[in-house]
């Protein structure tokens, strides 16, 4: 639905449409892979390459028990449209296993991995396709994904996967690069509205990699986070939440709820709070018909990818809430990932500071470039960066024509 408004909007031809809909190319594969106790099970995994128009495919890995071919063409493209905002050179992809990383052991894990890795050997590589961690995998997992593929080029190619371990290639910043992304882009929508850090409430949902990194950083950049919603709860204090504490007090007690120095609230409510910016950084589809009418944010920046329905796009702009899309708010990761990769590449590494300010860069030109592509085309800002990147896709399948 937001491709074909987009597409619409810029008056894309019917054949370009077919193009941008279609992944390039899916591969599943059937994983057979001894387990712990001697048992023999087949897992399903799949690589789906949506576009390699604009450079090599870009995009994670994630193990989990509901991973489909459908989710990781969707997935995939979210990809493709995402490097694209962020103008960095690569396509998108997105790959899975369907499994179930909590009861399986390292030892499975690592099995799995490998043989996922061997069986799709041909189609990723630095020039490409570049996988990264996303659902249930990390840096472990893209270090045995990097193994696996240099064992059988015979040589070391770090530049196979990012997101690795930094003594494997992986790159300062990349850890903490979607959320510090975040921070990026709220500090920019702060701008436009003349608002200052200090006087700005934030909610964040999620106290995860995306929206705990988010929230610290905030916090360290003057912001007041009010509150932070986790799956069973929410934790409040109008003055500030100290997060450093509340995610050690997480540790300590498997929850966000009982933390002295807040009250505990239903976690629904919470999205509800008056705040100045919310920032859903967990699930899909949290925000929907049934809630949106009734934020009460003025910003809205999407650390998940799809946190937002069609239905509450609509809602929320005619309630004015000012939206930081997912694919102009989270792409700090792969932005870091393609800094990896051009490490890697060169063999050369950069200190994080480096890391940092080349990701400010990237954050604030992606963004400005949104908002004025919004201002020209009288468009909201998901439907501009949806135009943006349909435009920049686009026009490389164009000036590339087609092989035949
Ligand atoms: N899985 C992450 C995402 O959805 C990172 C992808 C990457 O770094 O290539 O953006």
């Amino acid at each position: 639905m937001r491709f074909d408004e987009a597409a619409e909007r810029l008056g894309l031809d019917d054949g370009i449409r077919k193009v941008l809909r279609s992944p390039a190319m899916e591969v599943t594969v059937n994983i057979p892979v001894v387990l712990d106790d001697g048992r023999v099970e087949v897992f399903t995994g799949y690589r789906v390459q949506h576009s390699i128009a604009r450079g090599p495919a870009k995009g994670g890995i994630r193990f989990a028990p509901d991973v489909s071919l459908d989710e990781m063409r969707a997935l995939a493209s979210w990809m493709t449209w995402k490097c694209a905002v962020a103008n960095i050179p690569f396509g998108g992809a997105k790959g899975g296993v369907i499994c179930d990383p909590a009861i399986l052991s390292d030892g499975e894990l690592e099995r799995i991995t490998r043989r996922y890795t061997a069986e799709i050997l041909d189609f990723i590589g630095p020039e490409r396709d570049v996988p990264a961690p996303d659902v249930s995998t990390n840096e472990q997992t893209m270090a045995w994904i990097m193994d696996t593929y240099s064992m059988h080029k015979r040589h070391t190619v770090t530049a196979v996967v990012t997101g690795k371990p930094l003594t494997l290639g992986g790159s300062r910043g990349r850890r903490e690069a979607t959320g510090r992304g975040c921070l990026f882009v709220a500090l920019q929508a702060l701008k436009k509205f003349g608002m200052k850090p200090e006087e700005t409430r934030v909610i964040v949902q999620g106290l995860g990699n995306v929206g705990g990194t988010a929230a610290r950083l905030m916090q360290g950049a003057g912001f007041k986070i009010i509150g932070i919603i986790e799956y069973d709860g929410a934790v409040l204090n109008q003055n500030g939440l100290d997060v450093t504490a509340l995610a050690r007090h997480r540790t300590e007690t498997g929850s966000i709820l009982g933390f002295s120095e807040g009250e505990d609230a239903d976690r629904d409510e919470a999205f509800l709070m008056p705040c100045d910016v919310l920032v859903p950084a967990a699930r899909e589809n949290v925000i929907t018909s049934a809630n949106a009418g009734r934020i009460q944010a003025k910003i809205l920046c999407e650390g998940a990818n799809g946190p937002t329905t069609s239905a509450a796009d609509a809602i929320l702009a005619e309630n004015r809430v000012f939206v930081i899309p997912d694919i102009l708010a989270n792409t700090g990761g792969v932005t870091v990932s393609y800094f990896e990769w051009v490490q890697d590449r060169q063999g050369y590494f950069w200190n994080e500071k480096l890391v940092n300010t080349r990701l400010e860069e990237i954050m604030i030109e992606s963004f400005e470039d949104v908002i004025s592509y919004a201002a020209k085309h009288h468009v909201h800002n998901r439907t501009a960066a949806y135009m943006l990147a349909l435009d920049r896709v686009a026009s490389a399948i164009k000036l590339r024509g087609l092989y035949a």
